[in-house]
């Protein structure tokens, strides 16, 4: 046996959106003694500020999983050796980051399932509205709009480009509606193990977790509960008007086409795309 080898690893690819409920599907997913998520994998290392690591509170030469040596192609391995946990979910979302580690040849060392988590874009939009218009009263309501039109078909046109196969696509309202059972679905398809109420992602103890949620972070940090509910605030955001309006938008008709034609057995799977 090669001195470095190491078995291979289950490992969960995230794709999606913002807002798509990334954190906490990879929670949930790696809610179980012999399964992990860091979040934002390929953030590991940037949430590094005033030399204090963001994630775990320690001081960069303390934080037991950022190694500035450590090499991103070998990033799983890395997080089994530090960790310890054979199924490790990485929920970074971001497109480039996958291309980059298909590049340096991951996807032959791991047993990689890539798992495309959807949000219906009226409640995206809603989403963007709600963080930019309300929280933060960087952007008018309309601004707000139009930049989700573009991010969601910035984004999803980017996932479309992937080289590899297959993609199972969760949808977000199922995901909070049935949990049990995407989780299930989901272990079959990645080889991870399966253990009743690893829906209850809070009560996730051990993590590094980077970026993700705000919300869940907080829920993370201060031991809290929560009840998983769709969120259907678009209802008190959107008229009727301006649902008609997204959904007619140029941008997102032509990623609701390119789903049917990318993704068209899953959807049948886990039925309407809105
Ligand atoms: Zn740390």
């Amino acid at each position: 046996m090669l001195e470095n080898y190491i078995e291979p690893k289950n490992v969960i690819w995230v794709f999606g959106t913002s807002y798509c409920g990334s954190s906490m599907f990879g929670l949930m997913m790696s809610n179980h003694p012999d399964s992990v998520t860091i979040g934002d994998a390929c953030k590991l290392g940037q949430e590094i500020l005033h030399n204090e690591c963001l994630a775990c509170k320690s001081q960069v030469g303390d934080c037991i999983l950022y190694s500035p040596d450590m090499k991103r192609e070998n990033i799983y391995n890395h997080i089994y050796n530090v960790l310890g946990y054979n199924n490790i979910v990485d929920s970074s979302r971001e497109q480039n980051w996958y291309q980059s580690l298909i590049n340096k040849g991951v996807p032959d060392k791991h047993n990689i399932t890539p798992i495309f988590l959807y949000k219906d874009p009226v409640r995206y939009a809603a989403s963007y509205v709600k963080h930019w218009t309300v929280q933060t009263n960087n952007l008018s309501k309309k601004e707000s709009m139009n930049a989700a039109y573009d991010t969601f078909h910035r984004r999803i046109s980017k996932i479309f480009t992937i080289n590899i196969e297959p993609v199972p696509l969760v949808r977000y309202v199922d995901l909070v509606e049935y949990p049990d059972e995407i989780l299930r679905q989901v272990a079959f398809l990645s080889g991870f193990p399966y253990k009743e109420h690893m829906e209850d992602f809070w009560n996730n103890d051990h993590h590094h977790f980077i970026n993700g949620n705000p919300g869940i972070r907080n829920i993370l940090r201060n031991n809290l509960t929560t009840k998983l509910k769709v969120d259907n605030f678009y209802k008190e955001i959107f008229s009727d008007k301006e649902i008609e309006e997204i959904l007619e938008n140029e941008k997102v008709s032509e990623i609701l086409e390119g789903m049917v034609s990318n993704f068209g057995n899953s959807i049948e799977w886990y039925s309407e795309l809105i």
